[in-house]
């Protein structure tokens, strides 16, 4: 049974006009690096709610989520209103099985992401688990505009921090950007074109996360299966472990 915990707001940051990061605090909160929780406000006709990962390493005294806003959607235009010291329901326990302990080990781990997918990958990569286990890492984030490219700083300390092991591929498909792939993930898989780039082999010795743009996930995935990498599911160990966002 969820129960809902009400944080304070104590940090927003804008990357955009419609994509936004909110920083609240409860105190330490026990999740597994790429869960989710509930967020919830008060709208003009009750109490509004829906799922977002969790930015945040499991260590962490607050909690962040990354959100973009949905010009009609409900709960994010909300989201965008909320200022530092403002009220905002998290519900706990976190859940969710979008984690490295359902992927089983392999030669590389490539994390693909589009928009706002990038959000557990980053709580993933604070933690020691993924340098632990795998020998080479690739986070592969897509997005229209350049603009986009959220935790840009963020990403390149992680890289820092464990070089030759962890490698960032940005990917702006809506104009050049320097040191950007210009075109759509599968595309880019297709052509090798990502591969090269990133100097790893993506193969069925490979372990795959997708995580964002429902389409992009049922795209990427039936081109990977047919390049011999299987969806991961407990009772048969795969390739593909996947997060859908809408
Ligand atoms: P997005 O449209 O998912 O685009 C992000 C990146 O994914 C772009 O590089 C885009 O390429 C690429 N992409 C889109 N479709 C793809 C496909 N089939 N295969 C491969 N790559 C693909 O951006 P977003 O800002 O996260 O979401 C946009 C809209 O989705 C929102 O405005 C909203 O209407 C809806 N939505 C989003 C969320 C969320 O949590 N992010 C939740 C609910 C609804 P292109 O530039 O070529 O399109």
């Amino acid at each position: 049974m969820a129960q809902w915990l009400n944080a304070t707001v104590s940090e927003t940051i804008y990357w955009t006009s419609n994509l936004f990061s909110i920083k609240a605090k409860t105190g330490r909160l026990p999740f597994i690096a790429g869960q989710f929780v509930r967020l919830a406000v008060e709208g003009p006709e009750g109490r509004i709610q829906r799922a977002y990962s969790l930015v945040n390493p499991p260590d962490s005294e607050h909690q962040e989520f990354l959100i973009s806003t949905v010009a009609d959607g409900l709960l994010s235009p909300l989201l965008q209103q909320l200022t530092p010291g403002d009220t905002l329901g998290i519900s706990q326990p976190a859940t969710g099985f979008f984690i490295l302990d359902e992927v089983p080990d392999g030669d590389n781990l490539w994390l693909i992401a589009t928009g706002t997918g990038i959000g557990p990958y980053l709580s993933m990569l604070a933690t020691a688990e993924p340098y632990r286990r795998f020998a080479h890492i690739i986070l592969v984030h897509s997005v229209s505009r350049a603009a986009d490219l959220a935790y840009k700083d963020l990403i390149e300390g992680f890289v820092a921090q464990h070089p030759g092991q962890l490698h960032y591929q940005p990917v702006v498909t809506r104009e050049p950007h320097p040191g950007a792939l210009q075109d759509r993930i599968p595309n880019l898989i297709a052509s090798h074109q990502l591969q090269q780039q990133c100097g790893q082999l993506l193969n069925p010795k490979s372990q795959v996360m997708l995580c964002g743009n429902p389409q992009m996930i049922t795209d990427t995935k039936a081109l990977l299966d047919s390049m011999g990498l299987k969806k991961n599911l407990r009772r048969t160990p795969g390739n593909i472990t996947v997060e859908q966002y809408w």
